[in-house]
């Protein structure tokens, strides 16, 4: 009944909150496109009780009549995921319940990543970064972050920061600044992943936020094939840092560093045909690298709690790994909104989606703050401000 799942939710919410499950699989099926009304108005896709997506088989109904159909759904496979969200699903639902339970955190210096999967025309960019009059969750984030910031101004300081990335065919480049150079991903005993050069700029307004992520979305690699639209093949990362201490301790305090990572992954359908096309596509280098390796290291840390012993997780396997190893596994909470298209004709790719989303939810990790020493902000800051002189003496 729809009651006991609203129950397993919240227990899930709750095991999430205080850190004892770290992810959250959520399934968003978009609404039938013109287009593909004309050709199958059938939708494979149903959302039930809020977090069940019933699957059906086109083939069901391709070659029988539509009574027979409903009266006979042999094939129908049912997942339960943590949210189900159906064609009617509002952004502002999906941020409600995706999302903004990770913000407190993140302004206490947890780390958390928020990523959209799915084949290409399924609803990624859609959910994240969203249209003029239905903003998606990188803008709805950024305002809440501000809203409760106000909200804490009397007790604390903060700095909010954004970044903009693209990873394309393993190469890391700045959305915000680019320039020809690749970006190396390191890992600092402090910091933890960081990418070095990578432009970090403040996020002061919301129209300033907004303006930075569209300029950065024009600046992603388009697929020669397609000149017009933006690249199936493009992982987009919107990284927002919020660094905050408290007033009343002075310069001896402590600083909370928390990084939100806001993912708009690249199309998942090569990545998912390959176990029926075989060896031909990997060796074409078609692959898209990264997307595989995520879905193995996903595997590994589902192995990991299932047997609760320690597996080796390959994030050094990709770029996006390396860049989510402190977001995936450890010392993060990791939201996945799999996307899928109710078109009969995408039966493949909805199956594989959902494949892999059902794989993702068992993930569980423990989660542990960042704490930056004051000092070492100082001394980062000082640098920066003797470099800043030094450019005044110069004009
Ligand atoms: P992806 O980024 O996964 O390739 P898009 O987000 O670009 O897919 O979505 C493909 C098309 O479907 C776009 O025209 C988009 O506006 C539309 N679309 C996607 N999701 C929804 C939704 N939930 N409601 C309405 N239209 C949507
Ligand atoms: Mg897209």
């Amino acid at each position: 009944s729809s009651q006991s799942s609203d129950v397993e939710v919240d227990d899930h919410l709750q095991q999430m909150q205080q850190g004892a499950s770290n992810i959250l699989v959520a399934v968003r099926a978009r609404p039938l496109t013109k287009k593909e009304q004309e050709v199958d108005d059938h939708q494979i896709v149903q959302v039930l009780d809020n977090n069940v997506i019933v699957l059906l088989d086109p083939s069901d109904w391709q070659n029988i009549p539509e009574e027979a159909f409903r009266q006979n759904r042999t094939r129908e496979k049912q997942y339960a995921f943590d949210y189900a969200f159906n064609q009617n699903a509002s952004q502002d639902s999906i941020f409600e319940k995706t999302t903004k339970f990770l913000i407190d955190g993140v302004l206490n210096g947890f780390n958390a990543t928020v990523f959209a999967y799915g084949p290409t025309g399924a609803g990624k960019t859609y959910t994240m970064i969203g249209e003029v009059d239905g903003p998606g969750l990188m803008l709805k984030t950024f305002l809440e972050i501000f809203s409760k910031i106000e909200e804490m101004s009397g007790e604390r300081d903060y700095t909010v920061k954004l970044s903009y990335l693209e990873i394309y065919n393993e190469i890391v480049r700045d959305l915000i600044n680019p320039s020809m150079e690749t970006l190396e991903i390191r890992e600092d005993p402090i910091k933890g992943v960081v990418i070095a050069g990578l432009t970090e700029i403040m996020a002061t307004s919301p129209e300033h936020v907004i303006t930075s992520i569209r300029n950065g979305n024009r600046r992603r690699t388009q697929e020669p094939t397609q000149a017009n639209e933006t690249s199936s093949r493009s992982h987009a990362v919107l990284q927002i840092i919020a660094e905050h201490r408290d007033k009343a301790s002075g310069v001896e305090a402590e600083v909370l560093v928390g990084k939100l990572n806001l993912i708009d992954l690249a199309g998942s359908e090569r990545a998912a045909n390959t176990k029926n096309r075989g060896l031909r596509l990997i060796e074409g280098a078609n692959i898209n690298r990264s997307l595989l390796a995520l879905g193995n290291c996903i595997n590994a840390l589902c192995e990991m709690n299932e047997k609760n012993t320690k597996v080796y997780v390959p994030y050094r396997d990709s770029k996006l790994t390396r860049l989510l190893k402190d977001s995936l596994g450890g010392n993060c909470r990791t939201v996945m909104i799999a996307c899928i298209s109710p078109f009969a004709g995408s039966f493949e790719d909805t199956y594989n989606t959902l494949l892999y989303a059902n794989r993702a939810k068992h993930i569980k990790t423990t989660s542990q703050r960042n704490v930056v020493n004051v000092q070492y902000h100082i001394a980062r800051y000082t640098s920066i401000i003797s470099q800043l002189r030094q450019e005044i003496l110069d004009l």
